[in-house]
């Protein structure tokens, strides 16, 4: 099983050090891991400026030296993409995509620059929230610089009690074409299962919108538990891979140097119950 979705101490919002995150994975059955620190963009983040290109290499040698022959430790990275921050994604991209296995593309602010946290939610409906951030996970795909796009329905984590009668029907049709521009490209997106542990309870997407995204065609699905903490490694994926299975998804994606290769989800599930 894969987790593909892991802070580190590279992170500006983690402590816990990657070997071990390598223990934790290796005891609860994971097989590839990828360290995915955030890039921040936005100049008024708390990330900006924070991750360490250079020792989170050296950092990622070590744990591969320490533990590469019990597990499969990827170079990753959560970019935070906004067409507001085109140009300083796009330069990161350029210096830097070709040294990782996997690029993950989160849009973590709405218009204006205001995080997609409350109290954005306050004054606006949740077409108000959802609208330009679908935007801007369109463009993000259109890119081409991603992998995958993290927790893609990641407004309704926030939402205030007020506003919990969302129904992912409501957005089917705002996201037909998102769904086009990612069958167009070939990137898909993470079942993020941070949502299953802590709020919304259940996972980012969850299954509905993993069907619709299946009946337009797309295939490519990563799983990540979004960890903080090595406590959390692996946390929900056997639940997630069983839920693709019954959403019409047969395989994971794989990546090695950015480059997806489909693996059979009944493949996993028997590995990690022999
Ligand atoms: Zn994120
Ligand atoms: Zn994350």
């Amino acid at each position: 099983m894969f987790d593909y979705h892991v802070h580190t101490e590279f992170s500006c919002d983690c402590a816990t050090p990657m070997a071990r995150s390598c223990v934790a994975a290796i005891d609860a059955g994971i097989t590839e891991i990828a360290f995915t620190d955030h890039v921040d963009h936005q100049p008024t983040d708390p990330g900006f400026g924070y991750y360490r290109t250079e020792d989170y290499f050296r950092s990622l040698d070590d744990a591969r030296r320490e533990f590469g022959n019990r597990l499969t430790i990827l170079a990753g990275a959560e970019v935070d993409f906004h067409t507001d921050t085109f140009d300083a994604v796009e330069r990161f991209i350029d210096a830097n995509a070709a040294r990782y296995d996997f690029i993950i593309g989160s849009v973590h602010y709405a218009a204006n620059g205001a995080m997609i946290y409350p109290p954005l939610y306050d004054d606006r409906s949740l077409d108000d929230v959802f609208d330009p951030y679908l935007d801007e996970i369109e463009a993000a795909v259109r890119t081409g610089w991603f992998s995958t796009i993290g927790h893609i329905d990641i407004p309704k984590r926030y939402l205030p009690k007020s506003k919990r009668t969302y129904e992912p029907a409501d957005l089917w049709e705002r996201l037909q074409p998102v769904f086009r521009a990612m069958v167009e490209s070939n990137v898909g997106f993470e079942i993020n299962t941070s949502g299953i542990r802590q709020a919304p309870k259940s996972s980012m997407p969850g299954p509905a919108i993993v069907r619709w995204y299946a009946d337009a065609g797309g295939t490519r699905i990563t799983t990540g538990t979004d960890s903080h903490t090595e406590r959390t490694i692996g946390a929900g994926v056997p639940l997630t891979l069983e839920m693709l299975r019954l959403c019409g998804i047969p395989n994971v994606m794989s990546f090695r140097n950015r480059v997806g290769t489909p693996v059979p989800i009944d493949r996993l599930l028997a590995r990690s119950a022999a």
